[in-house]
């Protein structure tokens, strides 16, 4: 791996740059303490911000659900409306928000455009969505009456989302939720401020453009505590929390302790199989991009290898070879493919990591060395056999390590692959066509997302997003994930001059 670390734009660079991209998106950061923002490339603050405190989510909630009381009878095209024009600005200031993942969340340039185009594309499907919020119409056993189910809007809508996809995931929650009807109070991560501030201001300018209410979305900023207090507030009809199994854990049980729906998308530790019929040359690009791409900080990221006994050994040396290629270093130049880890605790975690798997028993293969000398946390991505999935192997640690696991039987590889306690991402490389059909049937991969011949990161917008297990079983993006921010209504109309009971009961 080639360390470039040498050469890193310092703090007072990174400051200037993201100050440039606010002015241009036309967002002013809240002076004050509490917040801080921060880049990972040096480690350094960046800027101090104002924290909100419990009585401002409070009021974010009071507004944004009377703004619901307009909203919801908004017919759903003009909503639409909004998150097309919200789209428009963000192609206008795609670059200014690519800027600002890379400076707060590390993102190399090209995975820090593609998270915008993925904001615009879930704009484009939404706006498709507002005129397409269909019930069904059912057959009715009485004569002259019929059976319908309407959809209308939830609610408050409280989105709480993770540093690795900073802007997107709100994205994702937003638009969906805004054509439905719902208001937002979006709680970011505390790890990336400025990304926050710059969406949420776009989303404003969108609304003063077409005048929606001004608080169909509300923005807090805040961390842990900030998330709790919309967690436990009772008008917050659906929570739609992104992180850690960890939160989910905490969060998923209060809100249904106050009956509230909860949409949980949290870790996942992604595994892919690779059969002795594999093509080689389409498997390790795949392999490489979803384990070494974005650091290892996606909760798609590729953590599992199952390769076959028979070609274990071709594929691993092949992956080694690629990883020693791999340029780690400033995200903001065009040859790096490996920007840096989000903090200090990210390093920590993959070096207790790699020492428990050496305890049991297992080999580095490549990487796994910390690189530089600054204050930005740079990794090479590790590459690791294991002698059997051992805990370690079984737990998430967000950073690029690679577990290499073999197998002898398909069976013996769908039975490692499913024996995590985690569901997100899954995907087999294969020229059989019985192992790819069986790899996707009832009782092969548990995973919400299940792939062959590519990898587990990178989903498009169009499906439904999510995992099942430990990953919180939540669905956002396209299909049908829109009923999650929607209530639904099952409708007896009776068109006839007689009153008939269901199931033939006579009364009366
Ligand atoms: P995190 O759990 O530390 O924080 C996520 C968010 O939850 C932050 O906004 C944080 O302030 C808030 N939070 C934390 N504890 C809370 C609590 N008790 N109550 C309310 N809010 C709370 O996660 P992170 O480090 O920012 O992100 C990485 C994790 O997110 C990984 O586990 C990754 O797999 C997961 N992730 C999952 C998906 C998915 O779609 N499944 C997408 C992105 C990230």
């Amino acid at each position: 791996m080639t360390d470039h670390t040498a050469s890193l734009p310092g703090t007072d660079e990174l400051r200037r740059r993201a100050l440039d991209a606010l002015r241009r998106v036309g967002a002013s950061v809240p002076a004050g303490t509490g917040l801080s923002a921060r880049s990972p490339i040096t480690g350094e603050t960046l800027l101090d911000l104002r924290a909100d405190t419990a009585d401002d989510v409070g009021r974010a909630v009071d507004e944004a659900a009377e703004a619901f009381a307009t909203w919801r009878t908004t017919p759903p095209p003009v909503r639409g409306e909004l998150v097309r024009v919200l789209g428009e600005l963000l192609r206008e200031h795609h670059g200014d928000l690519a800027d600002l993942i890379t400076i707060e969340a590390g993102k190399i340039r090209s995975e820090a455009l593609g998270e915008i185009q993925e904001m615009i594309d879930i704009c484009d499907l939404a706006v498709g969505m507002s005129r397409q919020l269909y019930g069904r119409s059912i057959a009715s056993e009485r004569p002259g009456h019929r059976l319908a189910e309407t959809w209308h809007p939830l609610g408050v809508v409280g989105v709480i989302s993770a540093f690795n996809f900073p802007a997107a995931v709100w994205s994702w929650n937003t638009a969906v939720a805004l054509v439905c009807g719902d208001t937002v109070v979006w709680k970011p991560s505390e790890l990336t401020p400025l990304i926050s501030i710059a969406a949420s201001r776009l989303l404003d300018r969108a609304i003063e453009r077409t005048g929606a209410p001004a608080a169909v979305h509300r923005l807090l900023l805040a961390g842990r505590d900030g998330g709790e207090a919309l967690v436990d507030d009772a008008r917050v009809a659906l929570l739609s929390a992104t992180g850690s199994t960890r939160m989910g854990r905490e969060v998923g049980p209060r809100v249904a302790a106050r009956f509230g729906r909860s949409l949980l998308e949290l870790g996942g530790n992604n595994a892919s199989v690779v059969t002795p019929s594999a093509d080689l040359e389409v498997t390790l690009p795949g392999i490489v991009f979803a384990a070494a791409g974005t650091a290892g900080q996606r909760c798609t990221t590729l953590r599992r290898l199952i390769v076959h006994r028979d070609v274990a050994d071709e594929v691993v040396d092949r992956v080694a070879a690629a990883y020693a290629r791999l340029n780690v270093g400033d995200p903001f130049d065009e040859k790096t493919l490996v920007g840096p880890l989000v903090n200090e605790r990210a390093a920590t975690a993959m070096a207790t990591a790699l020492d428990r798997a050496a305890a049991d028993g297992g080999t580095i293969v490549a990487g796994g060395n910390r690189l530089g000398s600054g204050g930005g946390v740079f990794v090479e991505p590790a590459l690791v056999r294991m002698p059997g999935q051992t805990a370690v192997v079984r737990e998430e640690t967000f950073a690029p390590i690679l577990w290499v696991l073999t197998y002898d039987t398909f069976d013996e590889a769908v039975a490692l692959h499913n024996d995590v306690p985690q569901g997100l991402s899954s995907s087999i490389f294969t020229r059989d066509q019985q192992e790819a059909e069986r790899f996707l049937a009832a009782d092969g991969s548990d995973c919400g997302i299940a792939n062959v011949n590519i990898g587990t990161s990178g989903a498009e917008i169009g499906g439904a997003f999510g995992g099942e297990k430990e990953t919180g079983g939540g669905r956002e993006s396209g299909s049908d994930a829109w009923k999650a921010y929607m209530r639904r209504a099952t409708n007896t109309i009776n068109y006839s001059d007689r009153v008939a009971l269901a199931q033939n009961v006579s009364f009366l």
